[in-house]
């Protein structure tokens, strides 16, 4: 039941963090159909973050209640021109060139875009970003492009069990956070967290988390 999901989420998670700042959570709504979103929103979902721009596409005209739009897939530079200006903030800024082509395409549509600069907290092969201790330099490579706003960090941790491993990643995470965050005003955002691990994110200090399974029940890969 996505109602009653979304109600006792917004129970559970706690308005503010322990650093006072204020926790959203984003709706992951990767393979559901826009009747399964518009429920969630209804029910007080005010944020989604998709991961595919043709499901972003095909469900744009069908979403209800305005929510705010998060972008947190992998994303191929030819494809941005399907999400400016509809975007609200780009979490998953994981390379130079994706940044360098948002930046550019954003200033031909005379827009800035709102992004965070995506970290793969645990250096795994499988997965995309920044490794942590390249954070400062890629957000001083990034942050000199001229369309974009840098708003903070995306973390991806570890799919693991192990409790105090995703302490530490999540720890570190949220240093890294502290460090741009005390040189530049416009950081703010530190997104980390998905259904297995949101707690222990929140505990580090994330203030952005991204649910999927835990509002929409388990994904169906099939079709
Ligand atoms: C799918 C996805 C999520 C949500 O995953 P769940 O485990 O279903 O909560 C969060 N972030 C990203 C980047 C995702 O792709």
């Amino acid at each position: 039941m996505i109602e009653q999901n979304v109600k006792t989420l917004l129970k559970e998670i706690p308005e503010f963090n322990k650093f006072g700042e204020k926790i959203t959570l984003v709706a992951a709504v990767k393979l559901q159909s826009a009747e399964s979103i518009n429920r969630a929103v209804k029910a007080g979902v005010t944020d989604i973050g998709d991961n595919h721009v043709q499901e972003f596409r095909e469900k744009y005209q069908l979403i209800c209640g305005e929510p705010k739009r998060h972008f947190i897939g992998r994303l191929q530079t030819n494809k941005i021109k399907y999400l400016l200006g509809k975007v609200d903030l780009y979490h998953s800024v994981d390379r130079f060139n994706l940044a360098e082509e948002l930046s550019k395409k954003s200033a031909a549509a005379g827009i800035v875009s709102n992004i965070l600069i995506q970290i793969n907290a645990g250096n795994e092969q499988t997965k995309g970003g920044f490794s942590p201790e390249e954070t400062c330099d890629a957000y001083e490579v990034i942050k000199s492009l001229p369309a974009l706003n840098v708003r903070g960090l995306m973390a991806m941790l570890p799919f693991t069990d192990d409790e105090a491993e995703l302490y530490r990643l999540a720890t570190l995470m949220r240093q890294k956070f502290e460090t741009l965050k005390s040189v530049d005003k416009n950081i703010e955002y530190l997104s980390m967290g998905m259904s297995g691990d949101w707690k222990i994110c929140i505990d580090c200090g994330s203030n952005i988390i991204r649910l999927g399974t835990t509002i929409f029940g388990a994904r169906n890969y099939d079709k």
